[in-house]
């Protein structure tokens, strides 16, 4: 698939510090891409990179295969880390503004702020002022106005944070449908959890190196180890375990039952199958669970930050 965006080799100093070190990133056209790292990773520096407010000391990026240049600026819509509207102006006077501003005219900006307004059920907000605003609620004034003018790149710092995680979930639906409407989506967090469903393809980013890249399915298939969580029904979890734990590598597992289960992770070397393991399991006891175990995000961010400390 042809990437929308590519940044190459990125290097950041700020000072002798050095913020990103030769950063590569491919974001196909289409996709939901997760930049990932702890805070200070250098996420938010790559960003500002590609939104052309900071330049890189080295390196260069791509947009749609041409070098970034002032003109690509209309074809990001960017919600900055630092959020920030007028205090003191009207909700829907300033989201006019900051529409116009990219480029809508006043009668398009008003149809399409009507859209949004009614969508996130604020149109009562129009005539408040931001600073009466909680903050989440401005956050998603400043949403809206990051996406109404349909950029193809739509770049999004940490859009999670300051939410509850009801609006987080607003947010998320929103982002899935923006590309399903053919946006392709840069987000960036430190927190995993909004990343499974989101992300199709993902960058870790720790201490200004990239330490991972690539297709969230293949990345999921290079860590899973064959191992499979299995909850038996029998009469004798004792004897049970003795000879699983004689023919597998069988681990102990945790997951809540109603019933009392001998539960446990195997992991099968390559001389048997998992058909086979079924097989055999399902002649000494009654198999009630049988599932692949897939590593989450999560757990691959620790592994991968861990192997490379
Ligand atoms: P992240 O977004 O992943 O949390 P940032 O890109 O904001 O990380 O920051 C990466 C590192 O660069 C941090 O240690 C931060 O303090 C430093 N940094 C970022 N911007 C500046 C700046 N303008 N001047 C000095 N240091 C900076
Ligand atoms: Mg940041």
């Amino acid at each position: 698939m042809a990437n929308l965006l590519e940044v190459q080799q990125a290097t950041k100093q700020f000072g002798s510090f050095t913020a990103l070190q030769n950063v590569s990133i491919q974001v196909p056209k289409g996709s939901i891409f997760g930049l990932l790292g702890p805070n200070g990773a250098g996420k938010t520096t790559l960003i500002r990179i590609i939104n052309q407010i900071t330049l890189p000391d080295q390196g260069s990026v791509f947009l749609d295969n041409e070098p970034l240049k002032p003109e690509h600026i209309k074809d990001i819509g960017y919600l900055p880390e630092e959020r920030g509207l007028y205090k003191s102006m009207k909700v829907g006077e300033q989201a006019l503004y900051l529409a116009q501003l990219k480029g809508l005219s006043k009668k398009e900006a008003k149809e399409r702020l009507k859209y949004w307004f009614d969508k996130f059920d604020i149109t009562h907000w129009w005539d408040k002022k931001i600073q009466e605003l909680s903050k989440g609620m401005a956050q998603k004034v400043q949403f809206i106005v990051t996406v109404l003018h349909r950029p193809k790149l739509l770049i999004f710092d940490e859009p999670f944070s300051g939410f509850d995680p009801i609006n987080a979930n607003v947010i998320k639906d929103e982002i899935l449908q923006l590309r399903d409407e053919g946006a392709t989506v840069i987000f960036s967090t430190h927190r995993m959890e909004s990343v499974e469903e989101l992300c199709d393809h993902i960058a870790l980013i720790n201490k200004s190196q990239k330490i991972l890249e690539g297709k969230l399915s293949d990345i999921k298939r290079a860590y899973k180890s064959n191992t499979f969580e299995v909850g038996l029904l029998t009469d004798d979890h004792q004897s049970l375990f003795s000879t699983l734990n004689n023919k597998f590598s069988v681990a102990p597992a945790d997951f809540k039952t109603i019933d009392d289960q001998l539960k446990l992770k195997i992991t099968l070397d390559n001389t048997m199958s998992s058909n086979d393991m079924l097989r055999y399991l399902s002649e000494k006891a009654q198999v009630l669970r049988f599932n692949e175990v897939i590593p989450s995000v999560n757990e691959i961010f620790i592994k991968t930050i861990t192997e490379n400390e």
